[in-house]
């Protein structure tokens, strides 16, 4: 068992997809990570297909971790999904507060990530151990970084055992984010999220979303490269291995890939990590 890897996946829409992603299973297991986690759509959009993925991971013999946001829930429909988890054998998850979808307007009786961390534990005890959101490049909404630090902490305090960060390529914020974070108290792992570079557009379209930053030196180095996907994979797997390599040398206390699904980058990173 390796305990500083974990390794995040989305629920497919496809049959083909599940197929897919078990085949992706079988890959990054190799790995021996701590845990899988499954991401949970905006407002419970994905709710049985990120609990069926949940199942077949436990049904492997691995620990999987289902995300749950709350924001649009309310404290009946939390309660019920807990009582799933537990007959399950779940026994972590990474609570969120999520983002409203769309159209969606009812905001449900659930307006921060701390209040679901707080009900968690309240319902369920010690039952779970409870990941929570970290952005070392603050949350695109977040009124201040006093702020935002100010409300991670809280997500601490309602009883979160560990976080996971938004992924980001500059491993300056990561250790300034961890240093306020430490002074304020906060003394619970602070796992680096790690997002291997596939491709350059669809990445910076997703950046600019959830606010994180793409260096100008690295935005303009993958620009030149064009469509020349070669070159493109070379220098994010070259970057992504030497970010994850400074993190951990600087105390990171392990590494949680956003794997999109896809095996060859994480395995490879890890692979050149040793
Ligand atoms: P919170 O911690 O509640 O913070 C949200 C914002 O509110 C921040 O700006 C914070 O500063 C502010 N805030 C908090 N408390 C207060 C307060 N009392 N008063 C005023 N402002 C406050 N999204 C999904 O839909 N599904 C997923 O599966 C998913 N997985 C994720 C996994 C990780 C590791 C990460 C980093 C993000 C994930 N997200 C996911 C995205 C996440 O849901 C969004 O970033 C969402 O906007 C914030 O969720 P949170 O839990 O960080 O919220």
């Amino acid at each position: 068992m390796n305990s500083n890897i974990s390794i995040e996946f989305f629920p497919p829409q496809t049959p083909e997809g599940v197929e897919k992603l078990r085949a992706t299973r079988v890959e990054l297991a190799k790995l021996k990570p701590e845990f899988f986690s499954v991401t949970y759509g905006a407002g419970g959009s994905t709710r049985e297909r990120t609990f069926a993925i949940v199942r077949e991971i436990a049904s492997e013999g691995f620990d999987a971790a289902p995300h749950l946001s709350c924001i649009g829930s309310t404290r009946e429909s939390i309660r019920e999904i807990l009582a799933e988890f537990k007959a399950t054998g779940v026994r972590r998850i990474v609570a969120l507060r999520g983002d409203l979808p769309s159209g969606m307007a009812e905001a449900g009786e659930f307006r921060y990530a701390n209040e679901l961390v707080e009900f968690i534990r309240a319902e369920t005890g010690n039952h779970f151990s409870i990941e929570v959101a970290a952005y070392p490049e603050w949350h695109p909404q977040a009124r201040s970084p006093k702020d935002d630090l100010d409300a991670f902490a809280r997500k601490v305090k309602a009883g979160a055992n560990s976080a996971i960060t938004q992924y980001f390529y500059n491993a300056d914020a990561y250790f300034h984010f961890v240093d306020e974070a430490r002074a304020l108290g906060v003394d619970i792992p602070i796992v680096p999220g790690i997002m291997p570079i596939a491709g350059f557009t669809k990445l910076a379209r997703f950046s600019d979303a959830c606010g994180a930053d793409l260096p100008r030196w690295m935005r303009k180095k993958f620009e030149s490269f064009g469509d020349d996907s070669d070159s493109i994979r070379a220098f994010g797997l070259d970057l992504v291995t030497e970010l994850c390599e400074r993190l951990l040398k600087g105390g990171a206390p392990g590494l949680h890939f956003y794997s999109m699904n896809q095996s060859a980058l994480t395995s490879e990173i890890c692979r050149r990590l040793g």
